[in-house]
């Protein structure tokens, strides 16, 4: 099933002559997709390990290191019955679970994380293997791995990070590496949205930052305002305080949704 017109993949075989044999995943699994403007749709979730970031409400921090530990698959979903494989993962093996575990009411293959643009060669060799429309969810704070992607995916996900959640030392270089990465995306004519996780503490001074930077480039690039899930030391925000939020941004981009990470609320992966 293709949910929107995705890019075929013949014409971008003869373009990167690098091999990458394997990739450090953590898990595999069917589920829906609980963020974003993509909510509810059926994914193959491939999350790759490793993230230069360290965002204080990272809810996989078993994802932000690569290890040579195992990696789980879920081959029947909503079960919790995972089996598990050895890290690094090589192409012909993730191709065959990715095929084991795709199903006629799935729409995309999400590359996740982590960071999975650490992984931009080794997607590149995937996307030769299976047909699938690609998702994928980045922080966007390596545009030049993002560029050797641009043409193969279909749907980028930009979480775009404020000064409060710490994702880094430089905030002002990351800001910059993410307005890159959406532009190369968006340029090279990917579905693009940016996500921004907003707790009790938020004030609408950075989030008015991004959302002007993002209409210099398409004032309709929807913006998701992602209410944080209680936990690490952050509080959801007050209901008027992400009125007040969707308010400021609105007055620089016109598609401005809340949306909460609805997978939690459903007790699925
Ligand atoms: S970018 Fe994602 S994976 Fe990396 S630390 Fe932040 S939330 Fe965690």
């Amino acid at each position: 099933m293709a949910l929107v017109g995705f890019k075929s993949h013949n014409f971008f075989y003869f373009f990167n002559f690098f091999m990458v044999e394997s990739a450090y995943i953590s898990e595999i699994f069917n589920s829906i997709q609980g963020e974003g403007i993509f909510t509810g749709i059926r994914q193959v979730f491939i999350r790759f390990q490793g993230c230069p970031l360290h965002c204080i409400y990272c809810d996989t921090p078993v994802s932000r290191t690569q290890t040579v530990d195992m990696c789980k698959v879920e081959y029947t979903p909503c079960t919790g019955e995972f089996r598990s494989i050895p890290n690094p993962v090589d192409i012909a093996t993730l191709t065959e679970i990715i095929e084991n575990i795709w199903s006629a009411g799935t729409g995309h293959l999400s590359l996740t994380g982590g960071e999975p643009l650490i992984y931009a060669d080794f997607i590149d060799e995937l996307f030769r293997e299976v047909d699938y429309p690609l998702y994928l969810e980045t922080s966007g704070c390596n545009p030049e791995q993002a560029r050797k992607l641009q043409y193969i995916i279909d749907i980028a996900s930009c979480d775009v990070k404020l000064p409060e959640h710490n994702a880094t030392s430089d905030y002002d270089s990351l800001f910059e590496s993410e307005l890159e990465t959406i532009r190369i995306f968006y340029e090279a004519g990917a579905v693009t949205f940016l996500k921004v996780v907003v707790s009790r503490t938020t004030k609408k001074k950075a989030l008015v930052a991004i959302a002007k930077k993002v209409s210099d480039l398409d004032d309709t690039i929807p913006l998701v305002i992602q209410p944080v899930t209680p936990g690490y030391g952050l509080d959801y925000p007050l209901p008027e305080q992400l009125m007040e939020l969707m308010d400021a941004a609105g007055e620089y981009l016109v598609d401005i949704r809340a949306v909460p990470q609805i997978h939690k609320m459903m007790g699925l992966l």
